[in-house]
């Protein structure tokens, strides 16, 4: 299975897209992994987390064909994660694309509303799936377990469990500190990849995101628990310029507790 990082940001990406702070400048004069889009991820070339306004660009850097993407799964419906007006490009005439080319949409039911109200899915070929968290989804290849995280209060935000190839992801942002109930439900499985949100960085909050303390906690609860060992592959993600390190920093404080530090165009085989 292959994972591709195909954006590693917070919402205003990094450096931010109007932002003049100093870690905003350090990060264009460092350019390499220090140059951050909004974060989505892409399995297989088959299935995509999150549709940002940076997938597009991303897609050709990476060589994805979007057109084969089957499967999309939204986390939540931030700015950063959900950018419905690129679902107009897959209708005549900006797009010319084979009687059968469905893609299956899966998202809470304020992603899926937004989604029926300004896109004409027939047109599009575009079938919605609303889920909620604790539903299921078999898909044949893979299946998927949607979790509720604390982030986003007004919506069902979702983080996933995949299982493909007999190898299971924890895609595990956008976060906060776990609900109890998520907890609960991670102890059932154990991750091949776990994937962290660490967008506060050298900030310790956990409400709505999370931080270096945070995961590295989260990450200790979760080797008690048996849910990962030392074979687990732990990811670090969704950065902000608030959090105020960068890449080579995030990698000296992170890689001693066992994490990955992501960066855009991160290849993963698992
Ligand atoms: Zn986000
Ligand atoms: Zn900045
Ligand atoms: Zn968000």
């Amino acid at each position: 299975m292959e994972l591709i990082f195909l954006g590693t940001a917070a919402a205003e990406g990094w450096p931010g897209v109007f932002c003049t702070c100093e870690y905003c400048q350090k990060a264009k004069d460092s350019g390499g992994e220090n140059i951050r889009t909004r974060s989505s991820m892409v399995i297989d070339k088959k299935i995509l987390i999150d549709l940002t306004p940076d997938t597009y660009l991303n897609s050709l850097r990476h060589n994805i064909d979007l057109s084969k993407i089957k499967y999309l799964f939204i986390t939540h419906s931030h700015q950063d994660h959900f950018y419905p007006q690129e679902l107009h490009m897959r209708m005549e005439p900006f797009a010319h694309l084979p009687e059968d080319a469905i893609l299956d949409i899966f998202g809470n039911s304020k992603v899926t509303k937004i989604i029926e109200e300004r896109i004409d899915c027939e047109k599009a070929k575009i079938r919605l799936n609303t889920i909620h968290p604790f539903d299921k989804v078999e898909c044949g290849e893979f299946s998927l377990l949607a979790l509720p995280a604390d982030h986003a209060p007004d919506e069902e935000s979702l983080l996933y469990i995949i299982k493909i190839d007999n190898k299971t992801i924890f895609y595990g942002h956008d976060s906060g500190w776990y609900p109890e109930r998520t907890w609960e439900k991670l102890k059932d499985f154990y991750l091949d990849v776990a994937i962290f949100d660490c967008t506060f960085g050298n900030n310790n909050q956990r409400q709505g995101h999370m931080g270096i303390m945070a995961i590295i906690e989260a990450k200790e609860l979760l080797e008690k628990y048996g849910s990962i060992n030392n074979k687990s592959i732990c990811i670090a993600t969704h950065f902000s310029h608030n959090g105020g390190l960068l890449y080579e920093e995030l990698v000296e404080v992170l890689q001693p507790y066992g994490f990955k530090v992501a960066y855009d165009g991160m290849i993963l085989n698992v």
